[in-house]
């Protein structure tokens, strides 16, 4: 059973538009996602979808409308609570030319050895420790990782941070699709009980997910469950 580790996200209302651009980004979005619950945001490219996510990190305020994180509006967070509260992977995955363990260190620069092994071990990219343990090196000069390889210590970066709610920018985009059901039940399996909102423009594997909303120009225009929909 999934311990109750997620966090309750309240999009209500929501507008914005960037700065020079007349067209909002988003328009009177609203959406609910349950603490621990599991949702997939569909959407055609350009709809919002990454707006969105830039939304629930900060990177920029609604002009119109609130976001509430169990309860508490998002911008009563000072930027360290902020960062504990809710985790990242990104659309594109960075690799430095690097040691393993600097690797995963910029995303939690306190963790140990031990911490840093267990989520490495937990994404299934534990024989990168085979040889030279954390002190393998990566990238330029080093080890090179597959598509599927950078996704996982994406995800083992956020697991680092054991954040209550994990967003997730196409995390399969340019997987093969077996690479992909890994990547997913992976994320269902290590994310039970936290809050997940995964962006995605494929419609495999949907139904591993509580709920889809769909997008469509920067408005929730369906959701439900997968058998619903
Ligand atoms: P994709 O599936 O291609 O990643 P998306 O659904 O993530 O698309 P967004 O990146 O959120 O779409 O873009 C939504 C709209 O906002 C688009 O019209 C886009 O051109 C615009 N936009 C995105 N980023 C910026 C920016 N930094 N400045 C101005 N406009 C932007
Ligand atoms: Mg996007």
């Amino acid at each position: 059973p999934a311990r109750p580790s997620g966090a309750a996200l309240n999009i209500d209302n929501v507008t914005f538009c960037y700065p020079a651009h007349p067209e909002p980004a988003l328009r009177n979005l609203t959406l609910d996602i349950g603490a621990g619950e599991h949702v997939a945001l569909l959407g055609r490219t350009g709809c919002g979808k990454s707006t969105l996510l830039q939304l629930l990190t900060r990177a920029y305020d609604p002009q119109a409308g609130s976001i509430r994180l169990n309860g508490a509006a998002l911008t009563s967070f000072d930027e360290t609570t902020l960062r504990a509260a809710v985790s990242v992977v990104p659309q594109r995955v960075h690799l430095f030319s690097a040691t393993l363990r600097d690797n995963l260190l910029l995303a939690c620069p306190d963790a140990g050895d031990d911490a840093l092994c267990s989520a490495l071990t937990r994404v299934g990219l534990e024989t990168l420790l085979d040889e030279e343990g954390l002190n393998a090196w990566l990238g330029e000069g080093g080890r090179q990782l597959s598509g599927g390889e950078m996704r996982r210590l994406a995800i083992a970066r956020a697991l680092l941070h054991d954040a209550p709610v994990l967003l997730l920018d196409e995390p399969t985009e340019g997987l093969d699709a077996q690479t992909e059901n890994q990547i997913l039940s992976l994320l269902h399996n290590v994310c039970a009980g936290k809050t997940l909102l995964m962006v995605t423009h494929r419609l495999r594997g949907l139904a591993t997910f509580d709920r889809i909303a769909i997008m469509d120009r920067g408005e929730i225009v369906e959701q439900g469950s997968h058998a619903a929909l």
